[in-house]
């Protein structure tokens, strides 16, 4: 791919952005040149929303039946091309190839729940009090979708916004984050191969205050669906406010997971190392936040640290991405377990790191880092590790390791998380299982499971009201 030029698609159509002007996109495994990416502004923004509002009618005029239809078939092209796309995945982000191959599997699983739901996405019935009034509901495509998302896991983010919203009638434009262009365009190319019509999936490649900021003002953009910071994620919403348009926002997290006194210690170690530091903390579900009983605290420290020692670090995103976190874990008056500077070779490495003694709302443990870093805290007991997990801007998931069914249960109801978990990971969602937060994580719209139909989709009442006498 090195050399290569990602221009944007629009109506089926690559095309470079109007200014002429690239960005450089490298390698996060060596910091060399990738690609140039197609450095879009707001006028290749308003060509991409003409051709999905041109798209859009006939689209839509399809009964949901043969939506799911062309929505199985690009679930079929991407398992049909894992390979090609995991590799263009695992180049573009530095993750190793199992992990993409794994995300890829993934995105075609989100493919076949949402195809399935042509079949499905059944309405309500509901009694009225008049007589003879049959109430239901129907639902019907809200119009353009713009939908902005994170780099993480590329195909699962797009596969979980454009799947859903191109099912449920919409023509979309999506703009993948600037450090993962080349997969959504190769994708989106595919399912153009595989029978989705010119228009109905469009890709905007560029910067997010260019790209992105234009796709969130545009008049004619009726739903934006957004995956990202949640400083970004504040700008997009009060944007979109000032013209009222419909917005879900699925923001980061600074998950926790207690370690109580009763929990297997084994497996509260191998899920605690897997939760913060598996695809290098990248996770919006990354535990970050280790909370710790007193009494298993120094024996689950030091098997938590030896495991983490042994997990080869794997580059984050960007240079700048790797400076941010590593001054503040400079900046926190915390003691380093493990990590904590930067590996001495090309690429943009931080081997898992762990800090210990850090207040639980000093800066470090109230900010998103997004990366291998993760803060062990101690704690008295069970009320204690409750507070300090919901002493938190964030509400993404929460995860608890005990052998006690009271404790599991009181957890389940105390901790202030969009998804809990009991003796495993802060792990995110299934394609059947909705997933967002609480708090600053997001606005409460879930993404995923049948709920993501509420998300790209108006629900509109029908009253019929009819007359027996006039039989
Ligand atoms: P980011 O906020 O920097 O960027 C996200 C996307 O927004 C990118 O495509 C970017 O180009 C675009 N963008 C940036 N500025 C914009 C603007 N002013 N207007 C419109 N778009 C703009 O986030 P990131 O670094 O790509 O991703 C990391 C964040 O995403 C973390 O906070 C993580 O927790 C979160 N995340 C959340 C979920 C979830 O489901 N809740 C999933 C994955 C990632």
């Amino acid at each position: 791919m090195t050399g290569r030029r990602i221009p944007n698609l629009i109506d089926g159509e690559s095309r470079e952005a109007a200014d002429g002007d690239w960005i450089e996109k490298r390698r996060p495994i060596d910091g060399e040149l990738l690609c140039r990416v197609a450095r879009s502004r707001a006028a290749d923004v308003a060509e991409a929303v003409a051709a999905a509002r041109r798209a859009q009618p006939a689209w839509a005029e399809l009964t949901p039946v043969a939506r799911g239809d062309v929505v199985r078939d690009l679930a079929l092209a991407l398992r049909e091309h894992r390979h090609e796309v995991s590799e263009i995945v695992a180049e573009e982000t530095g993750k190793p190839i199992e992990l993409a191959l794994g995300e890829t599997d993934a995105a075609v699983e989100m493919g076949f729940f949402v195809a399935g739901e042509g079949r499905r996405s059944y309405g309500r019935t509901m009694p009225a009090s008049m007589a003879h009034r049959a109430v239901s509901t129907v639902r019907r495509p809200v119009g353009v979708a713009g939908l902005i998302a994170s780099f993480n896991t590329p195909l699962p983010n797009l596969a979980w916004k454009a799947l859903p919203a191109v099912f449920c009638g919409n023509a979309a434009v999506f703009k993948p984050s600037e450090h993962v262009p080349a997969s959504a365009h190769h994708v989106a190319e595919l399912w153009h191969d595989a029978g989705l019509p010119p228009g109905v999936l469009n890709v905007v490649q560029g910067l997010g205050q260019e790209a992105g900021a234009a796709l969130v003002e545009h008049p004619a953009v009726d739903l934006v669906s957004f995956t990202g910071s949640a400083a970004t994620g504040r700008s997009v919403n009060e944007a979109a406010a000032r013209r009222l348009a419909k917005v879900c926002l699925e923001l980061g997290g600074k998950n926790a997971l207690v370690v109580c006194d009763d929990a297997d210690l084994d497996d509260a170690v191998r899920w605690a190392v897997a939760s913060a530091f598996s695809n290098a903390g990248q996770r919006c579900a990354a535990a970050s936040r280790i909370v710790v009983f007193d009494s298993v605290y120094p024996a689950f420290a030091e098997r938590f640290t030896e495991a983490a020692n042994e997990v080869e670090a794997q580059p984050v995103i960007s240079e700048e991405a790797l400076e941010r976190q590593l001054a503040a874990v400079r900046g926190a008056s915390a003691t380093i377990l493990a990590g904590g500077e930067r590996l001495d070779r090309p690429g943009w490495l931080l081997p898992p790191t762990i800090l210990e003694g850090v207040a639980p709302n000093a800066e470090i443990s109230c900010t998103e880092l997004f990366g291998p870093v993760a803060i062990l805290y101690r704690v008295a007991g069970f009320d204690e590790a409750v507070a300090v997990v919901n002493d938190s801007p964030y509400g993404l998931t929460a995860a608890i390791h005990t052998a006690s069914v009271h404790r599991a249960m009181r957890f389940a109801e105390l901790a202030r998380a969009g998804v809990v978990v009991v003796n495993g990971g802060t792990h995110g969602s299934e394609p059947h299982m909705g997933f967002g937060g609480v708090k600053q994580s997001g606005t409460g719209w879930k993404e995923a499971g049948v709920e993501a139909l509420d998300v790209y989709s108006d629900v509109i009442y029908v009253n019929v009201v009819s007359d027996p006498e006039r039989v």
